[in-house]
């Protein structure tokens, strides 16, 4: 990431929507960042870091800090992108009808600031059904509290003796 831009707009508490001009966007965004969160760009598939990722934490906008996901949300759709079945809340997401490139798709963006995030499509797992596929870049990921992740380790060891 490119640290020399400083992101004001960045948080990951405070909910109040994130309104500025994409110059000024350009200006605090990485461009990979900016492609996709503003140009509506896709990256590459099978480019994202987080496309097989099973760690546990939560995924956040890359561009404003708003929470989207919960890992045990994600699961592996073999898309090329990393997919999700649910966001964290209503309020995570937008829902845009987008009929470019000669398809009828529903585009996701962030509900704090409004970054193209991705799509979700109608053939993902229950409980909802759906696969929201998100462009790795407008993801910032954070691992689940070191205790939490003690607790599931110790879960695994537990589960590693049963087996033994
Ligand atoms: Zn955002």
């Amino acid at each position: 990431m490119d640290t020399s831009k400083k992101n004001n707009v960045y948080s990951r508490t405070d909910s109040s929507k994130v309104n500025i001009s994409d110059e000024e966007w350009r200006k605090i965004l990485p461009a990979d960042v900016y492609a996709i969160a503003r140009e509506k760009g896709t990256e590459r598939p099978w480019t994202s870091k987080f496309e097989d990722s099973k760690e546990v934490g939560t995924y956040y906008c890359a561009a404003c800090g708003n929470p989207l996901f919960k890992s045990d949300t994600k699961f592996e759709s073999g898309c090329g992108w990393p997919s999700f079945y649910q966001p964290i809340s209503k309020s995570s997401i937008i829902y845009l009808a987008d009929n470019s490139h000669g398809m009828t798709r529903t585009e996701v963006e962030c509900g704090r600031c409004k970054a193209h995030l991705g799509h979700v499509f109608d053939d993902g797992p229950p409980p909802t059904g759906l696969r929201y596929c998100i462009n790795g870049v407008v993801l910032d990921f954070e691992k689940a509290k070191a205790a939490e992740k003690k607790y599931n380790e110790g879960e695994q060891s537990k589960e590693a003796k049963k087996g033994e």
